[in-house]
């Protein structure tokens, strides 16, 4: 999933982790510092920029991009850990790698959390004590330019209400889940339950 600082994706996240115990949400390295209240481990790795580097040419990177000045990556250590204890995993990601991504992993479903309006977007984005006003102006261009590129999501989910948006979220999963493409062997025990009879 993508989702624009502002775009209330965080919030949306947790509450669509917390009702559906399958999910896992991958946990990504990042050069950026943590923000107060931020564990390493939990909501990212957070990691020098020598260290990533090494990742980089190491091949350690399912994807990786530059976000903010800053770099993010899922590794395949991640995703091999996740996809083992049997969940289904969700990615945090920016649109460059939603791309990667969906690249390598064509099952991969798109989905892309939206602002109602620009100028909530930004009022959310000023509302973060966190932020320089440098980085929000960095933020505010590089949503507009992710914005851009939404149209090439499998869905588009407008954050008007939160509960909305959660309820949207959760019935793409149940939907996803439910792809003849994916659930293939239910179709093959039941055939093969009519040949011992
Ligand atoms: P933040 O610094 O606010 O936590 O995240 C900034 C942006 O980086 C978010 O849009 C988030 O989706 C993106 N991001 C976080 N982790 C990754 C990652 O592993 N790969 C990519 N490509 N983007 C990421």
């Amino acid at each position: 999933m993508t989702g624009p600082s502002g775009s209330g994706k965080s919030t949306i996240l947790r509450d669509v982790m917390a009702q559906d115990l399958r999910l896992a949400l991958s946990v990504s390295h990042t050069t950026r510092p943590a923000r107060p209240g931020e564990r390493d481990g939990v909501e990212y790795h957070f990691v020098g920029d020598a260290t990533f580097d090494r990742m980089v040419a190491e091949g350690a990177f399912a994807e990786w991009a530059g976000v903010h000045a800053k770099r993010y990556g899922t590794s395949r250590a991640e995703i091999e850990r996740l996809l083992g204890a049997g969940h289904d995993i969700v990615f945090d990601i920016d649109v460059q790698g939603a791309a990667q991504l969906r690249a390598a992993y064509p099952s991969a479903v798109a989905i892309f959390i939206l602002p109602p309006t620009m100028a909530s977007l930004e009022e959310r984005l000023r509302g973060r004590a966190t932020e320089s006003e440098e980085q929000v102006q960095i933020r505010l261009q590089n949503a507009r330019a992710e914005i851009a590129r939404a149209d090439t999501y499998d869905y588009l989910i407008v954050n008007d209400s939160v509960d909305e948006a959660v309820a949207d979220f959760l019935a793409v999963i149940h939907a996803e889940r439910r792809r003849g493409t994916r659930v293939r062997s239910i179709t093959r025990r039941l055939l093969e339950e009519g040949e011992e009879a």
